[in-house]
């Protein structure tokens, strides 16, 4: 169930140039909120920009009814969305997504994420940890610069790597190189990742050769985020007969099983 609501803001971080953490009072959101689901979000009450911008769920406060996103300005979309002032309303759809994280309870998991798609991963390591299952996540980062949240992860992870490309903080190198160091040493038996799409091939191509299950979130652009304008499909990678070749980011997303969908 999705729900339309204007949400009061109560929180605005600018926690790098161009990266905004939003919170908003949102309870009917809130209680249903799952790990991976995102929020269609409206821009302007003008009819420009006229689409509604996708942004995942960062953080769900349940005591408090809040709900948390993490966005950077991309284009003219998100820079109105900078703009608005704490105490404003926000026209907010959501949550959106049928196809969201699985919640394991202890198991060893993996989390690898990427840029801005560690975002949506906060919410799933929360939710882990509070299962007792052992969170090992890997996040990587072009440069220094560009390392975000590396306080609120270690919160939520047993064990926390941070690489960047560039080698300016952390180990250097690509996250996924990490973890398949550590998948090379031991068992684990879930890995989630969220990030850029080179990176999602990569670990989707690691869980089949490694054979460990595996979910990946996929942000591909959309448009109506309600399964209506089909803008946003992926192909799946078999089918059956007389099924469509395509699942849709929005509506069977955006969070897919690595090995049913052809990256
Ligand atoms: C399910 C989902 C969840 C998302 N979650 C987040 C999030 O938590 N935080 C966040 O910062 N962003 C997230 N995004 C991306 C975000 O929706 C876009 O960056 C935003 O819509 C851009 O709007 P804009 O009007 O600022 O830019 P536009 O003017 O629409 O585009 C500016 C530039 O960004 C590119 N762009 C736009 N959308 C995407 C996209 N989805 N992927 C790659 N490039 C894109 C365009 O091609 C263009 O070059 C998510 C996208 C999806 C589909």
């Amino acid at each position: 169930m999705s729900l339309n609501i204007k949400a009061k803001l109560l929180i605005k971080e600018q926690l790098k140039p161009d990266i905004f953490k939003f919170g908003v009072d949102a309870r009917k959101i809130a209680d249903i909120a799952k790990p991976g689901q995102f929020l269609e979000i409206r821009v302007s009450d003008s009819i420009v920009p006229f689409l509604r911008r996708p942004i995942s769920i960062y953080n769900v406060d349940r005591q408090n009814g809040t709900v948390e996103f993490i966005f950077q300005v991309k284009g003219e979309g998100t820079k109105i969305l900078s703009k608005i002032d704490i105490g404003q309303e926000i026209d907010i759809v959501g949550p959106l997504g049928n196809g969201t994280f699985d919640i394991l309870e202890n198991k060893k998991v993996a989390i690898l994420g990427g840029g801005i798609g560690t975002f949506p991963l906060y919410e799933l390591a929360k939710n882990l940890k509070n299962k007792s299952s052992e969170v090992n996540i890997y996040l990587g980062f072009r440069n220094k610069d560009a390392v975000v949240l590396e306080q609120e992860f270690k919160m939520v992870a047993n064990n926390l790597t941070i690489t960047t490309d560039d080698g300016s903080y952390g180990v250097p190198g690509f996250a996924i190189n990490e973890l398949k160091k550590d998948l090379d040493k031991e068992k684990i038996d879930f890995i989630y990742a969220c990030g850029p799409l080179p990176m999602l091939k990569a670990i989707r191509q690691l869980s089949i050769e490694k054979n460990v299950p595996c979910q990946i979130s996929l942000e591909e652009r959309m448009a109506c985020g309600l399964g209506v304008c089909l803008g946003c499909a992926v192909r799946k990678s078999e089918t059956k007969k007389d099924e469509s070749q395509y699942a849709y980011v929005c509506k069977n997303g955006p969070v897919f099983d690595a090995k049913y969908v052809e990256i």
